[in-house]
């Protein structure tokens, strides 16, 4: 077996490894479905090559709220199978990756009798098919318990709430986890490295590491494109696949210090339009989340709008008793675009979350849609068709019992920087940055004072020069700058 770590310094090897075999499958696109794909397919036996345009979770697989939902709302809508699939994959997670899958109280405050009353009896369908433990049940709480429980909820006009369990995860983590197991797996994986191309017999290659002027023409008996928000665009690729498929919806979160809002719970807020938003605890802050609106372009690094912000601070304002808040507020905030199957007519938060499978005439299959709480079974999915079209006879799927990679512990910026180059693969400072660490997010002033030092670290290894470590540096600060360009004053500077 290989070895789950991905040393990104020896990039050039692997490029070089991509042409020297014929692959059974080419996988297109390192966010969670791309991942998922590519170790389920190494694990059954078939020869994988991965392919990342950028970074692994650099679309939005780093932007999702955090959430493996077991799938109660989908009871609303009434579809038992998807309440089941979610229920049972958020079960597999923790067994697999517990350390990826922390359970979290998420707490719904309730209006009247007749609202808990639904409730429970969503509830306990949900639990009797997703299998829920008796310990992890649902419990409802009167208006005293709930003050004492969030000492922050406006209370006066709720009778209580019910609180039930949910797991948060680290959705880039979760990505990098499934990427390093497909390699221990036998894959051959490589980020900053975009298809650009298909051929009659593959796919052409090529490296998007700035400096590093190199393609190859990767062999593959069949390609599938994972490439979320940009699936449409490796669709066209092949000729007369230029139909629009996806509709994209935006979504933001706003990260704050707990200190100024601190919640216990997941605690779940209705907005004026009557959508349900959060407020997420998570170490020293607590991220409210999120938007969903219509976006017209599929971007790395979808802009917020005004309207964005002020629905989440508003409405986090008209549930909680806090003070004001403004946008000095807010230590960080991301934002991404969600794949979504195009339904015309619908609403963003009207259109349905699931994934969907094409096959196009020359044979690529696209897989969209979806969630990152079930991407397991969606990967199993596609390669149960995967094994049937190219008709070998493979292991059974062995998602659900191998244990994922266990991230090992670093507690300095110096290891971090250093375990992301030589374990985790990071290519650029803002690899590390935003999703080996969380620090661009999660961090004081988010983060940028680990910059320095991180760079001094992955400088080395990598070999950067002094004008390439302060181009590194320059890159995350315009990232953190621009993202708060939305914000009040507008300067970018961090408040
Ligand atoms: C705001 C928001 C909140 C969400 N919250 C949740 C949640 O709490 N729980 C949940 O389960 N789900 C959530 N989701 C949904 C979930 O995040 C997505 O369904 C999932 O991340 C999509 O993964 P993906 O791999 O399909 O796409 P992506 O993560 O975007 O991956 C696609 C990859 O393809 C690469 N690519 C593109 N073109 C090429 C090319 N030519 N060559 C090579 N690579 C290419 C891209 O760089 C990208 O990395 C949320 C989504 C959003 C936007």
């Amino acid at each position: 077996m290989s070895s789950a770590n991905i040393d990104s310094r020896d990039r050039s090897a692997v490029l070089t490894a991509l042409e020297q075999s014929v692959f059974d499958v080419a996988v297109i696109g390192g966010g969670i479905t791309g991942a998922g794909i590519a170790r389920d397919a190494a694990l059954r036996g078939l020869s994988v090559v991965l392919v990342e345009a950028r970074d692994y979770a650099s679309g939005t697989s780093s932007r999702s709220s955090k959430m493996i939902h077991g799938g109660l709302r989908y009871l609303a809508q009434g579809d038992v199978a998807l309440v089941k699939e979610a229920a049972s994959e958020r079960q597999i997670l923790r067994r697999i990756a517990p350390h990826l899958a922390q359970i979290c109280p998420f707490l719904i405050p309730t209006t009247s009798l007749a609202m808990v009353t639904k409730l429970r009896a969503g509830l306990w369908t949900f639990e009797k098919l997703g299998n829920v433990p008796d310990d992890e049940r649902h419990e409802v709480i009167g208006v005293k318990d709930l003050a004492a429980r969030e000492p922050l909820m406006r209370t006066d006009k709720l009778n209580g709430a019910v609180i039930y369990p949910e797991f948060l995860t680290d959705d880039a983590r979760l990505v990098l986890a499934n990427i390093r197991a497909a390699q221990a797996a036998g894959a051959v994986v490589l980020n900053y490295a975009a298809a650009a191309g298909l051929t009659p017999d593959g796919l052409l290659v090529r490296s998007t590491s700035p400096g590093e002027n190199l393609g190859a023409e990767v062999r593959a008996k069949l390609v599938v494109n994972a490439a979320g928000a940009w699936v449409d665009r490796v669709r066209a690729l092949e000729t007369g696949e230029s139909d629009t498929r996806l509709s994209l919806s935006r979504g933001i979160h706003l990260v704050l210090d707990r200190a100024g809002l601190p919640v216990n719970a997941t605690v779940l807020l209705r907005a004026a339009d009557k959508r349900t938003i959060f407020a997420v605890p998570r170490g020293r802050f607590t991220y409210l989340g999120t938007t969903d609106v219509f976006h017209d372009t599929a971007d790395y690094w979808p802009a917020p709008e005004r309207s964005d912000v002020d629905y989440l601070l508003r409405a986090t304002e008209a549930a909680l008793d806090i003070a004001p808040l403004t946008d000095n507020d807010i230590v960080s905030l991301w934002s991404g675009v969600r794949p979504l199957i195009a339904q015309p007519g619908k609403k963003a938060n009207e259109v349905s979350r699931k994934d969907e499978i094409w096959t196009s005439p020359s044979g690529m299959i696209s897989i969209a849609g979806g969630k990152l709480s079930a991407y397991r079974a969606m990967a199993e999915r596609v390669v149960d068709l995967v094994v049937e079209r190219l008709g070998v006879t493979a292991k059974p799927c062995a998602t659900a019992d191998i244990p994922l990679p266990l991230d090992e512990a670093a507690d300095d910026v110096a290891s971090e920087a250093r375990r992301a180059v030589i374990h985790e693969g990071a290519v650029t400072l803002e690899d590390y940055w935003v999703r080996r660490s969380g620090r661009a997010w999660f961090d004081d002033a988010a983060g940028l004072a680990v910059l320095a030092p991180a760079t001094d670290v992955m400088g080395d290894l990598l070999g950067w020069d002094a004008a390439e470590r302060t181009a590194q540096i320059a890159h995350c600060q315009t990232l953190e700058k621009d993202s708060r360009r939305v914000l009040a004053d507008g300067s970018g500077e961090t408040g």
